[in-house]
């Protein structure tokens, strides 16, 4: 079975349906059925009252019925004349089978009963209590005397009044036959529409169920892709409801699939740049090295003059070595989350003098002018100091690098927000969105001994104390680095 859903939806809706038809049905026969019995007996009632008011007014108050089934019959002759063809005709006007009875159950009319011979012991049980019931003045149903007629009867009695006399009971006996019928075709009817209605239903019950299961199939089906590594697939389902909901979760979450799959790609990249970057910069001076040393060994270098010249070669590129491999592990440390850095109060201010005084050194070299502005002496923070300072030292070493000769440097502390600003090359917008990522740097002739690595570790250290990096830049003009602590 492929579609279980559809399945259990159809046979659900359908189960239901028919029990909502069982009960309904149930309960409309049930109704119908008593309503129509209601209407019959409403109808025999009425006629039974006209017919005994019509004997009662006819009699005019002075005949009687004469006792006795026999003496009934004589009876009947003293009837004036339209009374007793009234009453011959009863059964006709009725349209059903007309008794007149005395209190003893005697027979007082003429009709189809009077025909017949039945005995007194033939009366139904309650035929005495349906005459004693009338002669108490009430008019009153029985279905006592079917056996008796032999088929299903419903009979009325009311009583007969003359001279606020109760001088007889009138029964009518009505088949029920008809009713029967009325109420079988009533079923018959239901019991076909109820089909009709349940053919109907599972037709619409199983378009349903596909519609409904429809954008589960393409869902699970985007899920497969997805799985085979396809982030670019898309339910492609829009509803307003929850499979619609689900839907747009499955499309969000191979938006973030497809996006990782990109970053994760980017990065991947990265790395392997980033390790050819790393080797070349590593085997350049390994190779200067070896080279100066293999020149020495072998005795091709053995002017005492030049010998000290490839030493000093060796010990700077050694230099060269050493600040690559520490910035490496500076940086690792600083990526790595479990590496805690220690956290003390500190004053920034302090910070930037030591900072400046340090690179002040290199400035002189190039005749720069640090100038720092401080809106206080006192600004303090939790940190790192060492780190803290050499984050600053990488961006005002850089300001020196990439400035002219007899340039000032602008170093600012206002509010919360440091500011480094210097009249250099400045940084190009194609540059810009790369330079601080690890092993990023421009080779120009001011940048000979960068090795790319300076602000990825400033952005790492100002990362770890929550501090905001930014940059502006104009080429040719200068080059702004801000620091904004919280
Ligand atoms: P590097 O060792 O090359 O200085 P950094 O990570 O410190 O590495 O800097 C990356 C690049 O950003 C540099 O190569 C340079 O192109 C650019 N840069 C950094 N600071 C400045 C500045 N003040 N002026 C101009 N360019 C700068």
């Amino acid at each position: 079975m492929k579609n279980k859903i559809a399945i259990k939806l159809i046979a659900y809706f359908s189960a239901t349906l028919l029990i909502f038809s069982i009960i309904i049905g149930g309960i409309f026969m049930s109704l119908f059925k008593n309503s129509t019995i209601q209407i019959q007996k409403k109808d025999l009632e009425n006629r039974a009252l006209t017919i005994a008011d019509t004997i009662s007014e006819l009699m005019g108050g002075s005949l009687s019925f004469g006792n006795g089934m026999q003496g009934g019959m004589m009876g009947m002759g003293g009837m004036n004349q339209s009374l007793g063809s009234y009453v011959r005709n009863l059964d006709d006007i009725a349209m059903a089978d007309v008794w007149i009875v005395d209190e003893n159950l005697n027979l007082l009319t003429i009709g189809a009963m009077a025909k017949m011979q039945y005995m007194y012991s033939d009366l139904p049980e309650d035929a005495d209590v349906v005459v004693k019931d009338v002669f108490n003045g009430n008019t009153t149903f029985s279905e006592g005397f079917s056996e008796l007629l032999e088929k299903p009867t419903l009979t009325i009695g009311t009583p007969i009044v003359s001279d606020n006399e109760i001088i007889g009971a009138l029964l009518i006996h009505s088949p029920v036959e008809g009713m029967n019928a009325a109420v079988n075709d009533g079923f018959k009817m239901l019991a076909v529409s109820i089909v009709i209605a349940l053919i109907l239903s599972i037709i619409l019950s199983v378009a349903l169920a596909v519609s409904f299961t429809k954008p589960l199939k393409t869902m699970k089906n985007t899920a497969l892709i997805l799985a085979e590594g396809n982030y670019s697939a898309k339910t492609g389902i829009s509803q307003n409801d929850e499979i619609g909901e689900l839907a747009s979760t499955i499309d969000i979450l191979s938006q973030r699939l497809e996006k990782a799959s990109h970053e994760s790609e980017i990065l991947h990249k990265q790395r392997q740049d980033f390790i050819t970057n790393i080797s070349h910069e590593l085997r350049t001076p390994v190779t200067v090295i070896r080279g100066s040393l293999e020149a020495i060994c072998d005795g091709v270098v053995k002017d005492t003059k030049q010998v000290k010249e490839y030493h000093e070669q060796m010990l700077n590129e050694s230099k060269s070595l050493e600040r690559l491999v520490n910035d490496l592990f500076e940086i690792s440390r600083l990526q790595n989350a479990d590496f805690k850095i220690e956290m003390q109060e500190l004053n920034i201010c302090d910070v930037l003098n030591d900072a400046v005084r340090s690179a002040s050194n290199i400035a002189r070299n190039k005749n720069i002018n640090i100038d720092l502005k401080l809106d206080k002496d006192v600004f303090i923070t939790k940190g790192d100091y060492g780190r803290l300072r050499q984050m600053f030292l990488i961006v005002i070493d850089n300001a020196i690098k990439f400035s002219p000769e007899n340039s000032t440097i602008n170093l600012s502390l206002y509010n919360n927000k440091v500011t480094v600003q210097d009249e250099g090359i400045g940084i190009s917008k194609d540059d810009m969105p790369y330079i601080f990522n690890r092993y990023y740097r421009v080779k120009s002739v001011e940048n000979k001994t960068g090795t790319g690595l300076g602000l990825t570790i400033a952005q790492q250290i100002a990362n770890r104390h929550n501090v905001k990096l930014s940059v502006a830049s104009e080429q040719n003009v200068g080059t702004s680095f801000m620091f904004e602590f919280s």
